[in-house]
């Protein structure tokens, strides 16, 4: 059967009329189906025939990039065409759309983003919200959005909701009682198998060990494990096919191991939808990708270790912590629910009865609620809707904490004036598809006329691989080799060209600058990346970053850059002139006026050393102690043995100690001119005077008692 007719058969399909129905009856719908059961690849495609394209684009938005991508592909596939033609994609740094585009997928932060432009969204005729129960922060910030926008636009416009599991009364009572489709699964039978302990610190140990109990002992069917990030697939990956080939011949029948998780380049990723070879039983291990946003077929059995990692970000101190959490039982029941697809199937719970019922939270809390508000802030900021943040209709609100926090930051970052408006420069940096900070420093570069470099650090800080195997430059000159082994150490001539990087002892924006460049004078060779231990991808996709910024910034010309830098952006975005430019330019070429522009950018995540002493403290409304991370590139000590007095830093982050991860020493001259900005900050100005800090205080005043967070901070003395 081609792609085409496959889909057809999908639990989705006999509910096409009821859909379509719905959708043309109503502003609003959403509609709830079993993962797999086709709602992000069959949807768009029925309201595609159904002739809701004519008028403007579907759109359908993913929380996840790559996503996006393989979702295209696939559709595509079915529709018998181009990525690029009928069906395309948008998401940060790469599109494919053309003119006779009518289906996009694309994340939701890029649909954020294109409102910016386009606030009214007149491109679309509908806009798919999927995977509304993953709560991702940008999908969470378009649902209040979006529900205006359907009330407001002249021009038709419906929003459909896709959701695996959700709590459906909360979610259309929000949008003001819009109808909710239940799509049922063909769910089978899965048999629920909980181990007796709970395993803490040994759970991939114990997942890989579940795996392969289940590969010499139970009939066919494919494993799926989870696991929480990248470098513990790579282990259990290793251990497996360790393990596997130390069987004797012939005591167990094939095994095809494949990992899966979003940082895999495109073609490895789509192995797991290709079918296995006869008699070849599949074992994929995954992220919580496959949880619900990819769905692998002919999975029999889940192992399941109840563990994901997660980001919590903590306004009062600026901190971020990625840490391996429990799952919520919500979670838990839909990677068991994977096991049910195509038979009856079982899943090995690594924790007990207990800890599923007593330790696990019911659902997880939504990203809004613990992360770093502030590129969300920015653009609902940017929007002419003349939103107040604060009194915004969130389905959960991230908090007033967390929202001054963001406003203080923008406002540090010359984004908001004093009333917490938006300003030009705030802008300026909400066209740019960077966090707040790298797009301050770009616009202040491009007014130092040093955009070339600040483009170069911008983009090798978006790449997420710059080195391989998870080694940092610190771990290749101490001659480490990679986690998974594969990797040996670097050659003589390798490290002396990276110990000479390093010499300069200006820290990772630095050292990324000049990795960039040495690889920009070795013609872009990708022997010279593979021999200095890169990832010859994630450097391809710098430039192509690079190349993307330039772009648009020639693009958006005197609206973001000043007239001469408009120039510049031309020619590295053309392409042509940068090699021949890096030649002429030494490596030892000044880097002052850049590491200005990070100063400028990066004013909100500025530390101080402690006096006679090599910690810091962040010098946010509470000065949290920090280390420098012991893999930051070199950085000079003066000639008592100090460290410098200034830092900036990319991400104050709480492991076994709290430490400032990539890091730009500052003078202390230039540092003097920001101080003054960083003091004195009127949040309740900001916010629009009307904070719960001074709700707090007229209740307090009142005599009553609230126990919001902004009350307990109340000066003493207040009666
Ligand atoms: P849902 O969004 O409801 O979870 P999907 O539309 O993503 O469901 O998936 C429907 C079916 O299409 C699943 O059986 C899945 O395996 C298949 N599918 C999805 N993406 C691809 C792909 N890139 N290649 C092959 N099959 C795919
Ligand atoms: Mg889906």
């Amino acid at each position: 059967m081609t792609a085409r007719e496959l889909h057809k058969q999908l639990p989705i399909w006999p509910y096409k009329q009821r859909i379509i129905d719905t959708v043309t009856g109503n502003r609003i719908t959403v509609i709830i189906g079993e993962t797999g059961s086709g709602k992000t690849t069959q949807i768009a495609q029925m309201l595609y025939e159904a002739g809701f394209a004519s008028e403007g684009l579907i759109g359908v938005t993913q929380p996840r990039r790559v996503a996006a991508l393989t979702v295209a592909r696939r559709v595509a596939e079915e529709m018998n065409c181009e990525v690029g033609q009928e069906v395309g994609y948008r998401v940060r740094f790469e599109e494919r759309t053309s003119r006779r585009t009518r289906i996009v997928y694309l994340t939701d932060g890029t649909l954020l983003r294109e409102m910016l432009d386009d606030p009214e969204l007149s491109a679309y005729s509908v806009i798919v919200l999927d995977e509304a129960h993953e709560r991702s922060l940008n999908t969470d910030v378009l649902f209040g959005i979006l529900k205006n926008l359907v009330k407001a636009r002249k021009k038709p416009f419906k929003l459909i909701l896709t959701s695996a599991t959700l709590d459906s009364a909360k979610f259309s009572s929000y949008f003001d009682d819009c109808p909710v489709l239940n799509i049922p699964g063909r769910q089978y039978n899965v048999q629920i198998v909980h181990s007796e302990d709970n395993h803490e610190n040994d759970y991939v140990a114990a997942a890989v060990d579940t795996a392969l109990d289940i590969h010499l002992h139970q009939p066919p069917g494919d494993i799926l494990v989870f696991l929480t990030g990248q470098a513990e697939i790579d282990k259990a990956v290793k251990q497996l096919g360790e393990a596997i080939a130390e069987l004797p011949e012939g005591s167990c029948s094939d095994l095809l191991i494949l990992p899966l998780y979003a940082a895999m380049p495109l073609e490895l990723q789509a192995r797991v939808f290709a079918p296995p070879p006869e008699g070849c039983r599949r074992l994929i291990v995954a992220t919580n990708i496959a949880e619900t946003s990819i769905t692998v077929d002919g999975v029999v059995y889940v192992v399941d270790p109840g563990k994901v990692k997660q980001k919590t970000y903590t306004p009062a101190t600026g901190m971020e912590s990625l840490q391996v959490v429990p799952i919520s039982r919500v979670q838990a029941t839909q990677r068991a629910g994977r096991a049910g697809r195509v038979c009856d199937g079982k899943c090995y719970r690594l924790y007990t009865t207990g800890f599923f019922e007593n330790e696990m939270s019911e659902a997880t809390v939504p990203e809004i609620q613990r992360t770093n508000m502030l590129t969300a802030v920015l653009y609902l900021k940017g929007l002419p809707l003349d939103i107040d943040v604060l009194a915004f209709d969130y389905l959960d609100s991230p908090g007033s904490e967390a929202l001054e926090d963001a406003l203080r930051q923008l406002f540090i970052l010359d984004a908001l004036d004093r009333d917490g408006h938006i300003s030009d420069l705030g802008k300026r940096m909400a066209a740019l598809p960077l966090e707040p900070s790298l797009a301050r420093s770009l616009v202040a570069a491009a007014d130092h006329v040093c955009l070339p470099d600040a483009l170069t650090v911008a983009a090798m800080l978006s790449a997420e691989t710059i080195f391989s195997g998870n080694r940092g430059p610190v771990q290749l000159l101490r001659n480490e080799t990679d986690a998974r082994g594969k990797m040996g150490a670097l050659s003589e001539q390798a490290r002396a060209t990276l110990a000479e990087m390093m010499a300069e002892g200006l820290g990772d924006h630095i050292l990324m600058l000049r990795l960039f460049q040495g690889w920009e004078r070795s013609g872009f060779s990708p022997k010279w990346c593979k021999d200095l231990g890169l990832d010859v991808r994630g450097m391809h996709f710098a430039r192509e970053v690079r190349k993307q910024l330039a772009d648009l910034l020639a693009h958006a010309g005197p609206k973001v850059l000043p007239e001469e830098s408009v120039a510049c952006a031309k020619t590295i975005a053309s392409g042509t002139k940068d090699s021949r430019e890096a030649k002429r330019k030494r490596p030892s070429a000044g880097v002052d006026d850049l590491r200005r522009a990070l100063l400028v950018g990066f004013a909100n995540r500025l530390a101080r050393r402690m006096p006679r002493h090599n910690g810091y403290k962040t010098l946010n409304e509470r000065a949290t102690l920090a280390q420098l991370h012991p893999a930051t590139a070199r950085i000079a000590a003066d000639e008592d043995g100090l460290m410098p007095e200034f830092v900036i830093y990319y991400a104050l982050v709480a492991t076994a100690k709290v430490f400032l991860n990539k890091v730009c020493p500052m003078e202390s001259e230039w540092v003097e001119d920001v101080l003054p900005k960083l003091r004195n900050i009127d949040v309740e100005r900001l916010s629009g005077g009307v904070t719960t800090r001074k709700a707090a205080k007229r209740a307090a005043i009142a005599g009553q008692v609230t126990e919001t967070a902004a009350a307990r901070d109340l000066p003493a003395g207040v009666p």
